[in-house]
């Protein structure tokens, strides 16, 4: 089989190897990652690193001991890729390869324009969880998963909150503008400062400037308004590199040989920048790297952890026309289900996950959606599901008081609402 190599040791890089010595594969593995850190794991940055003192979260142990066929070249660089020769060209010299998996990733996109700091690695983590010790506020621009996280996590180390998005209201993206609605409340319930279908003008004097006149303090101007795929090292590699590097369902870019995986890769033209899908492609990229059984790759599966609340998502809320939110449980757990043309294609919980996770195989096989919201209202502990007439509102205050967990039990309650889809 020869040389593999894979360039990025992220989470993608990392699992790619593991799986391919998981599988018995013993010819040289060759991994190449900019960083110059041990591999580590990016969902505890904007979390428990940020509003505790957690070490770098390795992914591997300390002296990297994966299999004796694997070399790791931290604090190098892949700076061009000729797919005809099957080499590349690094920071420390040509490389040729057999195969290669290409695992580079994302960077933090920013405003241009403005000042401000982003969190995408280790050293941006710890850059700024000293900065929020030494401050009092934070601007945030982009509400955003990881805007949300950080939002979360300032103000649980009393920082004073502001998080600013274009749209009118946090997470819009991720879970449809109904459910986004729960989420502002959630961050308001929190202290946070919402300021939405707005965003920064300028920064004077330390402090921001809003389209809307409004002004934030400046101290910390944090830019979390997405990631741009890792691909400028491949500009000349003769691959599609069109937000992200074009592969089948296979993972297998348009060059022999060569595979994506991970927040870099665009798998059936889509990427998924989740952790769980990297670490899903891995394994399928293992698979047929090393000839055997390839498994269908699972639904995409997302979470957050904000406050008390873990956000969970399953499948996908992409093209969907109809969003049903309901309550579910004796803790009344916010859930929303997810349609299109009548078939639930995904769902959302916030600290719902035997419900998320319980609907997996109605969202694979596209279950009818008023079926499911009448099976899923079996779940509650008061059987029954309900469609009525509440307001977004009245929900919302159920959530209020789901979180508290303090509210008797009762029947799943489904407002029909119109998926107001954000265009993308
Ligand atoms: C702060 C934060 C919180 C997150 N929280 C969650 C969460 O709660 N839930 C969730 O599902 N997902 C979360 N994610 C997303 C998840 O972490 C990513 O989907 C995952 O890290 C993608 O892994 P990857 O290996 O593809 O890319 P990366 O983790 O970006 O790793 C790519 C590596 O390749 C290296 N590299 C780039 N270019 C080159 C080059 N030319 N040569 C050599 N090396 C290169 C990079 O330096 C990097 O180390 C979070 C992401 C961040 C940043």
């Amino acid at each position: 089989m020869g040389t593999t190599v894979v360039v990025g040791a992220g989470i993608a890089g990392v699992r790619t190897v593991q799986g391919l010595i998981r599988r018995g594969h013993s010819d040289p593995i060759v991994v190449i990652g900019a960083e110059p850190h041990l591999p580590y794991d990016r969902p505890p940055l904007s979390k428990e690193v940020l509003h505790g003192d957690a070490p770098l979260p390795a992914l591997l142990p300390a002296d990297q001991e994966v299999g004796a066929n694997v070399e790791w070249h931290p604090g190098v660089t892949a700076l061009s890729l000729d797919t005809r020769q099957q080499q590349l060209v690094t920071s420390e010299g040509v490389v040729a390869y057999d195969i290669l998996v290409i695992a580079t990733g994302a960077d933090a996109r920013r405003v241009p324009g403005l000042p401000g700091t982003v969190l995408r690695t280790w050293d941006d983590a710890l850059n700024l969880r000293g900065r929020l010790r030494q401050t009092t506020s934070i601007t945030i621009i982009g509400a955003g998963l990881i805007g949300c996280e950080v939002a979360a996590s300032a103000s649980k180390v009393g920082a004073q909150v502001h998080l600013v998005d274009t749209l009118s209201a946090p997470m819009t993206r991720v879970v449809g503008p109904s459910l986004a609605e729960v989420v502002s409340d959630l961050h308001r319930a929190q202290g946070v400062t919402l300021h939405l279908s707005t965003g920064v003008q300028e920064v004077v004097g330390g402090n921001a400037r809003l389209l809307d006149g409004a002004i934030c303090p400046a101290e910390i101007l944090l830019h979390a308004v997405g990631a741009i795929p890792n691909t400028a090292w491949l500009a000349d590699s003769g691959l599609d590199v069109v937000d992200g590097v074009r592969c089948d369902q296979l993972g297998r870019a348009q060059a022999p040989n060569v595979y994506a995986v991970g927040d870099v890769a665009a798998w059936g033209g889509t990427r998924n920048e989740h952790w769980t899908s990297a670490i899903d492609q891995a394994g399928v990229v293992a698979a047929a790297i090393t000839g055997q059984e390839i498994s269908e790759l699972p639904l995409p599966y997302w979470w957050s952890d904000q406050y008390d609340v873990k956000f969970q998502g399953v499948g996908t809320i992409n093209g969907a026309d109809e969003v049903r939110i309901g309550v579910w449980g004796p803790a009344h757990r916010t859930v929303a289900l997810y349609g299109i043309s009548g078939r639930l294609c995904g769902v959302v919980g916030l600290s719902a996950a035997k419900a998320v996770m319980g609907l997996r195989r109605e969202i694979a096989v596209g279950a009818q959606l008023d079926e499911v919201a009448v099976r899923f209202g079996g779940l509650c502990e008061a059987s029954g599901a309900t469609r009525n007439s509440q307001s977004a509102s009245a929900m919302r205050s159920h959530f209020s008081v789901g979180r508290d967990g303090a509210a008797p039990g009762r029947a799943a309650l489904f407002l029909v609402l119109p998926a107001r889809l954000p265009h993308s």
